[in-house]
């Protein structure tokens, strides 16, 4: 009965999904002008303790509104910009954005982490780390309020040079998150090398913790993993209450995911921050 539940109610997303993906037909020259033509925004995803519901940060998500073909989603123009050479320029367009977010939020007195995600190709990219403090430095953002995140399989490429940028931003005092882990093929010996200060466990794995029992025994590992490494853990893509509460049995640090709020735009998130959240903690409350 469980199982079928979260049937419907993946379908329900996936359709969802598929209505959004509707016109994403766009070419590399509609995304180059779109940097220039301020196109491209970003829309951030609280991510909350388990303990308390506090709000520890929220991620930064490209949104790209297309004058004739809508709302493109990032799944689709993040590897074009990588296919096309553009992905340094849409990085460091988007990279500006969210610090001069994070800025105005400190000026409201409001205090929690900004993510970011980095393609690996960012990794590769001598520059990238100067260019991140210089950014930290004149939008006067702490490095330690700020988290990168990266793919597992973004890692498996070119382990040694990923590693390299990696440890030279975690010593700057930014941190470094895993995400979508559980997705890809890195394996622990791997995973204790890159500097990392976080886990992000892939939705995929949420999902069939929530619907199977038996499949807890692979949540409950990745945790164990993580406490190992000394990793906080992320608990992606929480839809409903039974994927919250399987999520706070198998003892994640984090929750991220619809259940407690969508993606927001700043006015929307800054709305949400002062009603939405509290409205949340009063629902759990005594939990
Ligand atoms: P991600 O970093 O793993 O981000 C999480 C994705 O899951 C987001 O999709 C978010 O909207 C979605 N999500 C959040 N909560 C839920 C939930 O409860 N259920 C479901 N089904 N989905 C949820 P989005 O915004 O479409 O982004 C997709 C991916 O595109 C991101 O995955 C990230 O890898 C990439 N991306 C987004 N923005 C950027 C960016 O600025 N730079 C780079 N390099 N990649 C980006
Ligand atoms: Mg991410
Ligand atoms: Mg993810
Ligand atoms: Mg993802």
């Amino acid at each position: 009965e469980c199982s079928l539940l979260r049937f419907i109610h993946d379908a329900k997303m996936a359709l969802q999904h598929i209505e959004d993906d509707i016109e994403q037909d766009v070419t590399a020259v509609e995304l180059s002008k779109a940097i220039v033509n301020n196109e491209m925004t970003l829309a951030f995803q609280p991510k909350l303790t388990v303990q308390g519901l506090i709000l520890s940060g929220v991620e930064a998500l490209a949104r790209w509104h297309h004058p004739t073909k809508g709302m493109i989603s990032p799944g689709v123009f993040i590897p074009l910009a990588e296919r096309h050479g553009l992905i340094d320029a849409l990085t460091r367009h988007l990279l500006e954005q969210a610090f001069k977010h994070k800025r105005t939020w400190q000026q409201y007195g409001l205090r929690f982490n900004l993510a970011f995600n980095l393609s690996p190709l960012s990794l590769a990219d001598i520059d990238i780390v100067d260019w991140l403090c210089a950014m930290a430095a004149q939008y006067d953002v702490p490095a330690n309020e700020i988290t990168f995140e990266i793919t597992e399989n973004a890692l498996l490429g070119e382990l040694a040079s990923a590693i390299r940028t990696l440890a030279r931003l975690r010593l700057k005092g930014f941190h470094i998150a895993i995400d979508d882990y559980g997705t890809g093929f890195a394996n622990a010996q791997q995973l204790s090398r890159v500097p990392a200060t976080e886990l992000k466990i892939d939705r995929s794995l949420v999902h069939r913790a929530a619907a199977r029992p038996q499949q807890q025994t692979i949540f409950a590992s990745t945790v164990e993993l993580a406490k190992k490494l000394n990793l906080s853990t992320v608990a992606e893509g929480v839809e409903t209450r039974e994927d919250f509460q399987v999520v706070v049995d198998l003892g994640v640090d984090l929750v991220q995911g619809f259940y407690f709020s969508k993606p927001l735009f700043p006015d929307d998130l800054l709305t949400w921050i002062k009603t939405g959240l509290s409205q949340l903690r009063r629902e759990h409350e005594g939990k």
